[in-house]
């Protein structure tokens, strides 16, 4: 074309459409959600839009927020179209090819391990999964603020921008031309897309239609000779039964054209989707598998997995609004590399149906960010831009209330658990409760460290947290165990909560440490990862109960009578010892009533840190 502006696609967007055409990945299919939930996403952008500015949305068919489906069987070619906020001319170059996004390379090491396409929509880059299906593909866009451009590429390491002087006006939008390739040929099938949306974007909260065919019964003119003997035997019948002369009448005129019925084929838009939010639905009616689903959809985690727990709920009273969390199946591989430095949320923010945000983390503190969900709220105002709703009052009530759930949504999941009852009738169960077996421990290790950041960051939590910790101990054999079990196993007289840190159990069962604290039956909790020594800091009780670490002065192990006597008849070996290492060595020496067979041990005051800290200290500033 004339026209035409070329571009070079950046390398990294390159190298993944290149693995993209020429892969061998079965699963073609995806290609077709990643295309429609980015014609929500617009059509969710331009709806956000309106509410503060009416005039936006135009007049007409320009108003209607909606996703159309169109096949050319003949051409073969596919196209989607939606009336969402459409690209400028910029926005082509810049979104679809020139700036890759910084899952992408991520994404393309994965792809070449793996071959799994299936979560590409997760690393931002889905649009690019028509290539799948496509040896090329147009997209036609118009946005408010430009002229209507196509977009064209060929997956040849460029594309081309051309201002758009030959199709017909979108008014405003997007739609996506794709030329099927050859041995895609199933995608211009209508009942293939129908299914392909069924199943895959179902949960798309704008309707989305299909220009589909449809046989209909038309009536034409009848060629003669049929047409006398339909007349002869109807005419029989109506004389036999027509008493009336008036009905005989208006028999006689409907039988004045002679007509036979056909069967013809006639387009019209079908809607393929029930644009029902689950969120509004009643929980008792909505299934496990539409919950699993909306999940998915959600979380663009097109994988099999089923999420671990789920929470749906109505908040009443001043604030009002409806969520559903769940906990994912497992943790991204970057939940904590970029804990501190990352906003990410999975949490969708809806206003009276309207969606509003996923970038909103005044909804849930940093170390909830794991949880997946969607807030939709009747009490914040619609017609305000975000910084403001950033602001409002409400959004506290809302947080607080989300954590309340989310962490009763966990505490659940360990008391359904099987493994994690003591009570032995409860470990022989029916089969619903087998399958939540071992789920619990499969939430603490994909996201136990969460838990760990919530006690040191949320002190009104605290305690709540605190009941869903896990760790091993010197009597759980292997097995995790949690402070309250800990607590019923405590000895006669026993105040505090021991517990011993460390790199790893292994090294820690045979500490010298431990040695008297075995010998007397004391339980011990092993706290090895290296959070552990910043959550201890934090965590000073539990039900009223001091934690002690054992490798600290002041430990206690109950009185023992000859302790002053002791003491009395060593003062001078301690004395001496203590003079002969210098005060920077030794803050005191003294009588311990901890070891058994070790004749000496360095033990950590009160108030500084275990030689674990030390440890852990000294490797974060090499
Ligand atoms: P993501 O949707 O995760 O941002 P994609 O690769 O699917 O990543 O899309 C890239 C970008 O292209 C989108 O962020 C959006 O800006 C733009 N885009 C894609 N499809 C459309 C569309 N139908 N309407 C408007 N913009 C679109
Ligand atoms: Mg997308």
């Amino acid at each position: 074309r004339s026209n035409a502006e070329k571009f070079e696609f950046q390398a990294e967007v390159s190298r993944l459409m290149d693995i993209i055409i020429n892969s061998l990945y079965s699963n073609k299919d995806i290609f077709l959600r990643e295309l429609i939930s980015n014609a929500s996403d617009a059509l969710d952008k331009i709806r956000f839009l309106s509410l503060t500015d009416k005039e936006i949305l135009g007049e007409g068919d320009n108003t209607k927020l909606e996703i159309q489906i169109k096949l050319d069987k003949e051409k073969k070619i596919l196209s989607i179209r939606d009336r969402g906020i459409g690209m400028t001319k910029e926005d082509l170059v810049k979104n679809l090819g020139t700036i890759a996004k910084s899952g992408t390379s991520a994404f393309v090491e994965k792809m070449q391990t793996s071959g799994d396409l299936n979560l590409i929509g997760q690393f931002g880059v889905g649009f690019y999964s028509v290539y799948l299906v496509a040896d090329y593909v147009e997209v036609i866009s118009k946005h408010n603020d430009d002229k209507q451009y196509v977009w064209e590429s060929k997956a040849d390491g460029a594309f081309a921008i051309s201002e758009d002087t030959w199709n017909e006006p979108l008014g405003r939008g997007t739609e996506i031309k794709i030329h099927l390739k050859e041995e895609a040929g199933e995608y211009v099938e209508e009942f293939k897309l129908k299914e392909l949306v069924k199943r895959y974007s179902e949960f798309i909260n704008f309707p989305i239609y299909i220009w589909g065919s449809k046989e209909v019964d038309v009536e034409v003119p009848a060629d003669e000779d049929e047409s006398s003997e339909e007349e002869e035997s109807t005419e029989s019948t109506s004389k036999e039964e027509g008493e009336d002369e008036d009905a005989e009448k208006d028999e006689d005129e409907e039988k004045k054209p002679k007509t036979k019925t056909v069967k013809e084929t006639t387009y019209e838009w079908e809607l393929l989707n029930d644009v029902k939010a689950i969120w509004l639905r009643n929980p008792k009616e909505v299934t496990e598998e539409e919950y699993t689903k909306f999940y998915h959809s959600l979380a663009k985690d097109f994988s099999d997995d089923k999420p671990l727990a789920w929470s749906h709920f109505t908040a009443e009273g001043d604030v009002e609004f409806k969520a559903v969390l769940y906990v994912p199946p497992k943790a991204p591989q970057d939940l904590y590399e970029s804990y501190y430095n990352s906003n990410k949320s999975n949490l969708k923010l809806y206003v009276r149906r309207v969606f509003i945000s996923d970038e909103f983390d005044e909804l849930l503190p940093k170390y909830l960010s794991f949880l997946s969900g969607l807030v939709d709220s009747d009490t914040l105002p619609l017609n305000v831009s975000r910084e403001m709703l950033q602001q409002h009052s409400s959004l506290k009530t809302i947080k607080k209330k989300l954590i309340r759930k989310a962490l009763d949504m966990i505490r659940k999941l360990a008391e359904e658990d099987p493994d994690e009852s003591t009570d032995k009738e409860k470990k022989e169960t029916s089969s619903d409760i087998e399958e939540k077996r071992g789920q619990y421990t499969k939430f603490w290790n994909a996201f136990g460290k969460s838990i760990k950041l919530g006690i040191i960051e949320d002190a009104t939590n605290r305690n709540r947290l605190a009941k869903l910790l896990r760790f091993e101990t010197t009597k759980s054999e292997g097995k995790l165990t949690s402070l309250d079990q800990y607590i019923s196993r405590m000895k006669a007289g026993q105040k505090d909560i021991f517990y011993i840190t460390g790199t790893s159990k292994e090294q820690l069962e045979n500490s010298p440490f431990l040695e008297r604290l075995k010998k007397k039956n004391f339980e011990v909790i092993f706290f090895t990862d290296p959070v552990d020594e910043y959550l201890m800091q934090y965590l000073m009780d539990y039900e009223d109960k001091k934690f002690q670490n054992v490798s600290k002065e002041g430990l206690k192990l109950g009185k023992d009578s000859k302790d002053k006597e002791l003491k009395e008849s060593f003062k001078d070996l301690t004395k001496w010892w203590k003079n002969s290492l210098s005060n920077d060595n030794v803050d005191d020496v003294k009588i311990s009533n901890r070891l058994d067979n070790t004749p000496c041990v360095v033990v950590t005051s009160k108030f500084g840190w275990s030689a674990n800290m030390e440890r852990i200290m000294q490797s974060q500033t090499l």
